[in-house]
């Protein structure tokens, strides 16, 4: 089982485990383990709470496995289920299962429970720092990391990359270029600490979002071929579009793409720089050029976790139980937003179609749909968590933020990039995505 779990094929040991008489705690512990680890998460929670139903007491491995699953579809409810289970049943506290809380609770968006976790722990190893650390940074909480990061050396545990680049995205958030250097240099003078091309694509990021384009892009040629650099052209891409950077942006994107003919995410970003510049021809032509390389646009999908269960949404989907509530209050959700100053921005669409049904397109995205079901779902003030499986498109961008100020909600969307959290009509990442 456990080798079939390995080799991708999680059916075959899933065939096992079904014809085996007696079960132990190990082969519930493998079969769960084989579910999380290719990303049958539904079915690795479900397999969970039959083996809590059989009254069988699991390992820390099984804890981790289902635990990194919560964290993966930011499944709070159940996370802190399976926390309470863990306190309830004084299952001894091993750091590996704690550092799968911090994690959990920090995907979640939870700082405070992750902190609680941290603070009580008797020992702690790099891995747990990273994992507070990572927890603050992917939010933006830049003070907290660099705090946390000065105790992490008081407490003489030696940071190493992935330590890194949580500070140095914190301060790519905070904008603070020059600390971010000083950072970036003690790193390499004091740690000893070999970059990752992760790394350099933090000092890319950095560069790219406070506007200092020619330097990223000096860097990223000087580094090119050194490493593997697919990672800081696709970032450097991310950079040109936001500060709308033509020319800088067609010459990146060339670059992911010569490494990379499949990577849709490219030709994507490089359409929405063509369509914001109004080259309509550049559009048609990366269309054309997908269309012959057969590259088609992954399909928009969004989870959000409503009691318990984690309901999934793809563009347009019209597939839910309570799909007609859910229309009505997008419906009402974009008067109430036009009204507050809301204009649909329907020229990152790059379908050939009217202006009113591409406006149709965007308010369908499925992460719209997800924020509505779980506007209906949940009583006023409840925070809500969006997991996306693409780059939140700046359109959905802007009417989240207007829909947490009309609504008084906290909404966390997680995207491929980074974590946004909207409140009051204002967005954690500064809106630099
Ligand atoms: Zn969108
Ligand atoms: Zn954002």
């Amino acid at each position: 089982m456990s080798l079939y779990g390995r080799c991708e094929a999680p059916g075959q040991a899933w065939k096992i485990f079904v014809d085996m008489g007696s079960k132990d705690v190990i082969t519930w512990t493998v079969m769960c383990v084989a579910y999380a680890q290719n990303g049958f998460r539904k079915e690795a929670l479900q397999l969970f709470q039959e083996m809590q139903l059989e009254g069988r007491r699991p390992t820390s491995a099984t804890l981790v496995a289902v635990l990194d699953t919560c964290a993966h579809l930011a499944a709070l409810q159940k996370g802190r289920q399976i926390h309470s289970h863990i306190i309830e049943n004084r299952f001894r506290m091993e750091m590996v299962v704690e550092t799968a809380l911090i994690n959990m609770y920090g995907k979640c968006g939870k700082m405070a429970e992750a902190m609680s976790v941290f603070e009580k722990m008797a020992k702690r190893d790099i891995l747990v720092w990273n994992s507070m650390l990572g927890a603050y940074a992917q939010h933006g909480y830049y003070d907290e990391t660099l705090q946390l990061f000065n105790q992490m050396q008081l407490d003489g545990v030696k940071a190493d990359a992935v330590s890194f680049v949580s500070v140095l995205s914190a301060l790519s958030h905070s904008g603070s270029v020059t600390d971010g250097y000083q950072y970036f240099v003690a790193m390499l003078q004091d740690f000893s600490i070999t970059p990752t091309p992760e790394l350099y694509g933090c000092v890319v990021d950095l560069l790219g979002r406070a506007g200092r384009i020619q330097e990223a892009v000096d860097i990223v040629l000087k580094l090119s071929g050194c490493l593997p650099d697919g990672i800081l052209w696709m970032t450097l891409l991310g950079a040109c579009r936001t500060h709308n950077k033509t020319d800088q942006a067609k010459a990146a994107a060339e670059q992911v793409l010569e490494r990379d003919p499949s990577h849709s995410g490219a030709y994507v970003v490089l359409s929405n720089v063509y369509a914001a510049a109004g080259d309509w021809d550049g559009v048609n032509r990366m269309r054309k050029l997908m269309r012959s390389r057969g590259v088609k646009k992954e399909p928009g999908r969004s989870s959000i976790e409503i009691l318990n269960r984690v309901h999934e949404f793809l563009e347009g989907d019209r597939s839910h139980p309570r799909r007609h509530p859910i229309y009505a209050e997008l419906d009402v959700l974009n008067s109430e937003m036009r009204a507050a100053g809301y204009i649909p921005d329907t020229k990152m669409i790059l379908h050939d179609v009217e202006d009113e049904r591409k406006e149709d397109m965007l308010f369908y995205h499925s992460e719209r749909l997800a924020i509505a079901f779980g506007l209906i779902s949940t009583p006023p003030g409840t925070p809500l968590r969006v997991i996306k499986n693409l780059r939140v498109c700046s359109d959905c961008h802007t009417a989240t933020k207007y829909i947490s100020k009309l609504r008084g909600r906290e909404i966390l969307v997680r995207d491929t990039h980074r974590f946004h959290n909207f409140k009051d009509g204002r967005c954690s990442c500064k809106d630099y995505w």
